[in-house]
């Protein structure tokens, strides 16, 4: 069982000691159709429904968490628990009676962090689930198994910020704490260009278009030192030159004597 730091424990019970356990492998977001505090979803989970999540978030950011991410929680269909003991840790979300808000900033930025957290302690990889039981990161409508009813959650405006912001957000704040990168047998590689363009939450995509600028200016400033120097050998010395050239060999002997030595081997040749 494992209860996620930045949350408040509201453990929902007979389900918290009843459900079996699962190794989670895959994180699900909701939006919950309602603008509940993560108090108000406890509630309505302890006095309403067989059915809960392990997580709920306010719009204001607030967390509670009602089942540990060890634990089955029922929201996500036959993601809860499979087979093989694998499950979805599943997280409702505030919104409002259509699901049609985008997620306020707070909402954003604690769902990132919930999912830096996941990766880190359960080691749920870094990707988009590419089927229903695939480990990784996705929300409800993204796989029909999961969503047998055909729900719309969590809202076409989160599906939109789950790809732009949410889901790249996890990746660069989990991939920049960790130098090097961890690999991961089950992990795939992270395709940093994948996320060009996707918002200001794309960190590994604007440090490379960085350095890439900062090698052009350093190009430039090797080419102009470069000129500098061929026109310094075409250059005549003047006799200063000469004569402080000449001082410093006459000033030591050992370096004469091997200029000497070197002159007349060439001379020979
Ligand atoms: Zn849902």
């Amino acid at each position: 069982m494992a209860w996620y730091p930045g949350a408040t424990k509201m453990e929902l019970q007979p389900e918290s000691d009843a459900q079996p356990a699962i190794r989670p492998t895959q994180f699900i977001l909701h939006s919950i159709v309602a603008p509940w505090t993560p108090r108000r979803t406890y509630e309505y989970w302890r006095d309403s429904t067989n059915l809960e999540s392990h997580f709920g978030l306010g719009y204001d950011g607030s967390l509670g968490q009602f089942i540990g991410t060890e634990t089955r929680a029922d929201a996500n269909g036959p993601a809860n628990r499979r087979a093989d003991g694998t499950g979805a840790v599943s997280l409702e979300s505030a919104s409002n009676l259509q699901a049609s808000d985008p997620w306020t900033d707070e909402q954003v930025e604690a769902i990132i962090q919930l999912g830096v957290w996941l990766h880190e302690k359960h080691g749920i990889p870094l990707r988009v689930c590419r089927s229903s039981a695939d480990p990784g990161y996705g929300y409800h409508r993204l796989h029909t198994a999961w969503n047998p009813d055909a729900h719309s959650c969590p809202g076409d405006a989160r599906v939109k910020q789950f790809r732009e912001v949410v889901f790249p957000g996890i990746v660069a704040r989990a991939t920049g704490k960790t130098n090097p990168p961890k690999q991961e047998d089950d992990m795939d590689p992270v395709d940093v260009w994948a996320y060009k363009g996707t918002g200001e939450k794309a960190d590994a995509y604007a440090y490379l278009r960085g350095t890439r600028g900062a090698l052009t200016d350093l190009d430039k400033k090797v080419g102009a030192l470069a000129a500098k120097v061929d026109g310094l050998e075409q250059q005549p010395l003047t006799d200063d030159q000469v004569a402080s050239i000449a001082a410093a060999v006459a000033a030591h002997p050992a370096l004469a004597q091997a200029i000497a030595d070197t002159l007349a081997t060439r001379l020979k040749d």
